[in-house]
Formats: structure tokens, C-alpha cells, sequence
């Protein structure tokens, strides 16, 4: 068995961009660990008899996307293995050259440490392993007077939750995404909060926000399908006016809080087509976009998804 050094030239290494806009410093526990890192990234180009998974990002952090790629040496190969993470199994896609991919969410929520990814394919199965690192969030303390909360409906819950959960086979994105909206970044991903001085244990900034004005132009941040428009007068309480892109592959763009809706369910977009703009509908306090990015169901940080983006 020998490391496909082909490969391992390849390996590359996406650092996310840190977001300007938080005044909260945040901790890179492994910074100080450059040569562990490295020779742990190395080793995870581990020949699975006739397959080559690679890990990215080398050095992953809490709220980062993993991307596993199992490249297969037996040209014929058509079925796509599986990757079990987190107690869940997950698809992977073709991505073209004998390669399949899985993209794999990690959230604040999550404990940093060293986690399992077991990669099944070809009647063989192998457990390799991603050191996550822990990643401080910035804190807000919200005083919230009683009976100030609203709820979302049962028809917003449900369509909301059925959106998040589409894993379509067809890629939609290609490249980098570009932010939806052209205004400065008012809340950033993965804030923490406390109400009334009680630590909120599940609650973390599922997204971005973007303090563009009232009825400035949302676009598309990637190519993608509508497959969500809900508005506020049908139910949407919390949402407002929304609309949901999926963009393929288990990754899903959602919009909240919009003035205008100028796409319906349905419709192929491209990047930087406009889709609404931003307005102050559902449980808002002033106009803002509220941008989440899904993987898999889950809430991940967009940064690196701007900044370099996934192929
Ligand atoms: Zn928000």
C-alpha cells in the first residue's frame, strides 16, 4: 500500500477567512501546532485498498465544512461509498475523476476534539480521523420582557424543516459563493447568547446577517434551485418573508426577513441573480438579511465557502 504522492501534492489546505467585523478575539487552540497538523493531514491520504480518502480543511474548526473525497483506483467503480460521521450515515456525490465526496457539517454546538469518519466503499471499510479544533464565538446577553418571544407555526416549521433536510444528488453550485447582499455584516456566524442571564445551551446565529438598507437587492449567492417561498401573510411568523436556494449536494441556502420575493419555487438562479430584497418582515427588529447556510441539515459557517468555496 502506498500513498498516492500524486495526490498528496494536491493537498491543499483551505483556511477560512476570519470574519472583520467581530470585536470578540477568538481562540485558535491549535495555531502553536503548525508540524502535528501537517504531518496529521498527511496521514489522512490513507489508502483504502483501492480507494484514496482525503480530509479538508487539514486543520478544521468548529462551524467549518469537512469535505471527505474517497477516490476510487478500480475505474469501473460506480457505486458511491458511504461516510458515517457524528452517528449518521451520508451519501457521497461523483465529483468526476473516479472521485466521490462527502460534505460533512460541524457546528458550535459540537466538542472539539479528535472525531472518527469511517469511509465504507467496495466491500471495505476504514475509520480515519479529524482533529476539530474549538473556536471561540462572539457572546450576546439579550433582555427579553416576558411574553416578548415569537413561535413559528406548524406550516412554517414544516416546510422550513422539510427545505433544510434536501440532500439532491445534482450539483447545482460550482466555485465560490458571493454574499447575497452588498451591505456590511451586522451579526456574524455562531453568536452565543444568553437570555435574561440564562446561558441558551442550543442556540447558536444559524448564519450571517446584512445590514443592507430596507429594499436593497438580494441575490443568489451561488447557482441553485428555489425549492422554499413562504411569506409572512401565509403563515411565516418567524421567517417572514423567505426563500430557500438549494444549491445540491445536501447544501442549502435559506432567506429571512424579505420586503420583496422575485422568484417562485421552482426556478433555476444563477450567482448574483436577484431573488427579493431586504425588508423587516417576521420576528425582526429592523431591516436586515438573515443569510443561513446549511450542509446536511445543519448550520455551518459561510466563511470559507466566500472565500475559496468547494469545487
Ligand atoms: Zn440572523
Amino acid at each position: 500500500m502506498t500513498i498516492d504522492r500524486l495526490l498528496m501534492t494536491r493537498f491543499t489546505t483551505l483556511l477560512p477567512s476570519f470574519p472583520k467585523d467581530v470585536a470578540v478575539p477568538r481562540l485558535y487552540k491549535f495555531v502553536g501546532l503548525n508540524v502535528g497538523i501537517a504531518a496529521s493531514a498527511i496521514a489522512l491520504a490513507t489508502p483504502l485498498a483501492a480507494m484514496q480518502v482525503q480530509i479538508k480543511p487539514a486543520s478544521p474548526k468548529l462551524g467549518d465544512t469537512l469535505s471527505v473525497v474517497v477516490r476510487s483506483d478500480n475505474p469501473g467503480s460506480s457505486a458511491a461509498p458511504t461516510v458515517r460521521f457524528k452517528d449518521k450515515t451520508y451519501s457521497t456525490f461523483p465529483i468526476g475523476n473516479n472521485r466521490f465526496r462527502a460534505l460533512l457539517p460541524t457546528t458550535p454546538l459540537d466538542s472539539p476534539g479528535t472525531w472518527q469518519i469511517q469511509v465504507s466503499g467496495e466491500g471495505k471499510s476504514e475509520k480515519l480521523t479529524v482533529k476539530v479544533s474549538n473556536r471561540r464565538f462572539p457572546i450576546q446577553r439579550i433582555n427579553l420582557p416576558p411574553g416578548k418571544s415569537r413561535n413559528a407555526t406548524e406550516t412554517e416549521r414544516q416546510q422550513v424543516r422539510a427545505f433544510k433536510a434536501l440532500v439532491t444528488p445534482q450539483k447545482y453550485w460550482s466555485g465560490s459563493f458571493i454574499a447575497p447582499n452588498k451591505g456590511r455584516r451586522s451579526t456574524g456566524f455562531g453568536v452565543r447568547r444568553y437570555y435574561n442571564g440564562k446561558f441558551a445551551k442550543d442556540y447558536y446565529h444559524r448564519g450571517v446577517d446584512y445590514a443592507g438598507g430596507f429594499g436593497s437587492l438580494v441575490v443568489a449567492p451561488a447557482a441553485g434551485r428555489v425549492a422554499l417561498v413562504g411569506r409572512e401573510s401565509e403563515g411565516f411568523r418567524v421567517h417572514g418573508n423567505v426563500v430557500g436556494v438549494d444549491h445540491g449536494q445536501g447544501v442549502v441556502s435559506i432567506f429571512m426577513h424579505l420586503s420583496k420575493i422575485k422568484v417562485k419555487e421552482g426556478d433555476l438562479v444563477k450567482p448574483g441573480q436577484a431573488i427579493g430584497a431586504i425588508g423587516s418582515t417576521g420576528a425582526s427588529t429592523g431591516p436586515h438579511l438573515h443569510w443561513g447556510l446549511y450542509v446536511q441539515g445543519e448550520s455551518i459557517d459561510p466563511a470559507s465557502w466566500l472565500s475559496a468555496g468547494w469545487e
